[in-house]
């Protein structure tokens, strides 16, 4: 028996045959896993296996995938590029609609960059230089894709999303394709609408300046190095783990109440940034919400703030 057959029946009873020889219609085989860990699609380098990760390249793709996904009743959820995300150690049941293999063209109109889902913002924000276009100097080294950026408003040494996309084209959960304009996006501090409608977010356009290409260059250069200056790149993380409470910074909170290099199992609070929890090695999604639980605690109980995850959180309990 072929070793994807063997991983088939060894699922306790989640894999419906039926349905995996519909997506793989659409998909093709190649662009459907059955049981993959998702440890290896995300930052954090966390995660137990989720029944189907799908990898649809085109919008009429996803609109076909959503309404399957659809007539079999499967529940799903969408991965960009996994740097923002904590997936549980049971993995997840249904499917993963994932944007990490292709669907990431981009191109210009005028002042305006279109760009698909999976476009890394590295290669959005460096295409923006290449054509002298300003606005996304602040994006240039967050490590995810332009759909999971507006789903998070990302943002980054004063800049956000919010200041750059002016319209999102999506597929609701009825398959529909729908075009929403800035202001029917409810972007907000690390907020947008699409954490309430479930649509999955196809296609951003994004409206620039024209600007003087060697500054945007300096410009990058200039965040990219405070970037690897501060934070901990050269371990696995899902960034900063807490938001900012108002009126303070998570990662000096938690430095002051004395967790950096605090260890759960395997995630630890970073010693070089306290903001980020850290993989150093063999972490489980439990030794990070344990830890996330206990630097909640202390922190509140040191100073009286409440912090709360900017990390999502998917999977089964
Ligand atoms: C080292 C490091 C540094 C970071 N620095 C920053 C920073 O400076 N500023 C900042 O804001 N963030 C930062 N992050 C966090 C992260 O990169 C951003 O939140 C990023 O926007 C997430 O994009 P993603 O494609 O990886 O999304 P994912 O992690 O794949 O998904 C995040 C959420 O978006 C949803 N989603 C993703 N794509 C879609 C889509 N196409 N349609 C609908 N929903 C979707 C997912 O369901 C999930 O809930 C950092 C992370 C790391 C690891």
């Amino acid at each position: 028996m072929a070793k994807q057959e063997e991983r088939l029946y060894t699922l306790p009873g989640n894999i419906n045959e039926e349905f995996v020889a519909g997506v793989r219609k659409i998909l093709t085989a190649k662009r459907v896993l059955i049981a993959e860990p998702m440890k290896n699609h995300t930052t954090f380098k966390i995660g137990g296996p989720v029944d189907y990760l799908l990898f649809p390249t085109s919008l009429a793709e996803v609109q076909a995938v959503v309404r399957l996904l659809k007539d079999y009743a499967i529940p799903y959820v969408i991965l960009g590029n996994g740097s923002n995300v904590l997936v549980l150690d049971k993995g997840v049941r249904g499917a993963i609609i994932n944007f990490q293999e292709g669907f990431a063209g981009i191109r210009r109109e005028g002042n305006h960059l279109l760009a698909e889902a999976g476009a890394l913002l590295k290669d959005v924000a460096g295409f923006a230089a290449a054509e002298g276009l300003s606005g996304l100097e602040f994006a240039v080294g967050i490590p995810g894709s332009i759909g999971g950026a507006v789903f998070m408003n990302a943002g980054a040494y004063g800049g956000e999303m919010k200041d750059v996309v002016s319209a999102v084209r999506s597929v609701s959960p009825d398959g529909e394709v729908t075009r929403l304009e800035a202001e029917e996006l409810g972007l907000g501090y690390r907020r947008s609408v699409f954490q309430e409608n479930e649509h999955v977010i196809c296609e951003v356009e994004l409206s620039l300046k024209p600007g003087n290409k060697e500054d945007i260059v300096a410009q990058m250069a200039d965040f990219t190095q405070r970037r690897e200056n501060k934070q901990p790149l050269e371990m696995p993380s899902a960034g900063s783990t807490f938001k900012r409470p108002k009126g303070y910074y998570a990662g000096t909170l938690i430095d002051q109440t004395g967790l950096k290099g605090f260890r759960v199992g395997g995630a630890q609070v970073s010693e070089k940034h306290a903001g980020f929890v850290v993989n150093a090695g063999g972490a489980t999604a439990a030794d990070v919400l344990a830890l996330i639980d206990e630097v909640q605690k202390r922190v509140y109980d040191a100073h009286g703030v409440k912090l709360y995850p900017e990390v999502r959180i998917i999977g089964s309990r």
